[in-house]
């Protein structure tokens, strides 16, 4: 992705025949998956130009011809390698999109913008704190619990996380299906803390472990439903499936085979054992 994208804003990104399919069909959703993303001044846009932040639409629709002097004072980033587990059609777009752009520290919280000069008095939605990625997304003490709440459940070690990358270690990379529950949970608990979050400060919302938890639980019943019933994809994690009443295709089991032993003809040695298999054990 950061491939695509290293030098452009995500809105920009071109595409070509010879790039990823992946890509292309991100390409292909691009504009309807921003329209779902809206910013506000002082949390929101991370790009002044490109970003809606205003109920008007980005705005560089309406001085496009600013834009350039705007961006030759900027620095750009270093392109950061994204991971592929960000991205699955067993995960909304937006939120494969909101997840990118926490990768990228392309999210507007106060003190990105207060680094970009724009003057605030910071005070986070759930504590005193300065608002950092960090802290909306990991280290508050409600997304704390909201992850190790969710580790618990999939069997996973909770340490403390403060990256995305972290978690991607933790989770996405711990099963080798892709598009497996443990892929899709963190993006959609990203999600609802970001959605806790913007509700918390915007409209004066409950933020709460409970709150968020319910949000993931009904975000993922929905994605489920729509996407992905296939048991390959709850590997393991049938408990979390029947937490969440996900109802999971159950491929019928082989029928038991017999075998029966048969001499060996004339010159043959046969090994006989007697041992039960089941998949890589041997009793
Ligand atoms: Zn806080």
């Amino acid at each position: 992705m950061s491939k695509y994208c290293r030098k452009y804003h995500p809105k920009l990104a071109p595409v070509h025949p010879s790039h990823s399919r992946v890509w292309k069909n991100l390409h292909k959703v691009r504009d309807a998956a921003e329209e779902q993303i809206h910013w506000q001044i002082g949390d929101g846009s991370c790009d002044f130009w490109l970003d809606s932040w205003m109920e008007l639409g980005p705005l560089v629709h309406y001085y496009p011809e600013n834009r350039g002097a705007f961006e030759e004072g900027r620095q750009h980033r270093p392109g950061l390698v994204i991971s592929y587990e960000l991205w699955h059609n067993n995960i909304p777009k937006k939120m494969s999109f909101l997840a990118w752009r926490l990768w990228n520290g392309w999210l507007a919280v106060d003190e990105i913008l207060m680094k970009r000069g724009i003057p605030l008095a910071s005070k986070c939605h759930c504590c005193e704190q300065m608002e950092t990625l960090e802290h909306v997304f990991f280290t508050n003490p409600i997304a704390d619990q909201v992850w190790a709440h969710y580790a618990a459940l999939v069997g996973i070690r909770h340490v403390r996380i403060n990256s995305l990358q972290q978690v991607i270690a933790a989770w996405s990379l711990s099963v080798s299906t892709k598009g497996h529950i443990k892929q899709v949970l963190p993006i959609v608990i990203l999600w609802a803390l970001w959605e806790g979050r913007n509700k918390a400060k915007h409209i004066a919302a409950t933020y709460s472990f409970h709150q968020i938890c319910s949000r993931v639980h009904n975000l993922l019943f929905d994605n489920s439903k729509a996407n992905m019933n296939h048991t390959k994809f709850w590997t393991g994690e049938s408990y979390l499936g029947a937490i969440l009443g996900v109802t999971v295709e159950v491929k019928p089991q082989p029928a038991p085979r017999l075998f029966r032993w048969d001499r060996p003809e004339k010159s043959t040695l046969k090994l006989n054992i007697d041992a039960t298999f089941k998949e890589n054990r041997a009793g």
